[in-house]
């Protein structure tokens, strides 16, 4: 198993390639720079299999469309709750080269479901707040969660774009995040890696919550 990561455009997003032994690949957030990611592609010998995707903020989702027509992948999200994002990303993200949006997903996924590439077993967890439709990815035997805008090292995702909500962010964080085990690492959207544990005692917008 072998996660790589690759910062991506205007925002510096992070976008994760989560490979089994066999080169079998997840691709979480293919951002932008799709020349870029395709080359860790052929240079990595990848095969990718899925994309799943946090949430549809336009820095999260430019080179899906790219991906799928090189690889021949499928292309997942959480929830239709999003779709007015992709159709219409928010104005904040005007300035990112649009240059193409992507397709509909090729099935649309829901809290609990096991997504299977080779040995990888992703299980999803709905975490709206950020997006209506946002989601985490959890790997429960590597102890990894990718958890897109929803929580990052000592921070958490804005909710002041359209369709934003703060006590949905927070319930979603509490309830489907700092209930795992403490040791589990986090791979943000944006931003350095941490763990549950450490977010949950040290994160100063996770304090004092009282659900
Ligand atoms: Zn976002």
């Amino acid at each position: 198993m072998q996660i790589r990561r690759a910062v991506v455009g205007a925002f510096q997003e992070n976008c994760y390639f989560f490979s089994d032994d066999q080169g079998e690949t997840v691709v979480i957030d293919p951002g932008d720079e799709a020349e870029l990611l395709l080359s860790v592609v052929e240079r990595e010998q990848l095969t990718v299999r899925l994309i799943a995707n946090t949430h549809s903020h336009a820095d999260h989702i430019l080179a899906i469309g790219p991906l799928m027509r090189a690889t021949g992948c499928e292309f997942v999200m959480t929830a239709e709750e999003d779709a007015f994002l992709r159709a219409n990303p928010p104005t904040s993200t005007a300035y990112l080269q649009v240059r193409e949006l992507p397709p509909p997903p090729t099935r649309y996924v829901r809290d609990g479901d096991e997504l299977v590439v080779g040995t990888i077993r992703l299980r999803v967890l709905f975490t709206p707040g950020h997006t209506p439709g946002g989601a985490c990815y959890y790997a429960p035997e590597q102890g990894v969660v990718f958890t897109g805008d929803t929580l990052f090292q000592s921070s958490i995702g804005r909710t002041d774009f359209k369709g934003g909500n703060l006590e949905q962010l927070l319930r979603s964080i509490h309830e489907k995040l700092l209930t795992l085990p403490d040791e589990t690492t986090i791979l943000p959207g944006h931003g350095d890696p941490s763990t549950i544990g450490r977010e949950r005692r040290f994160n100063p917008f996770l304090q004092g919550w009282r659900g």
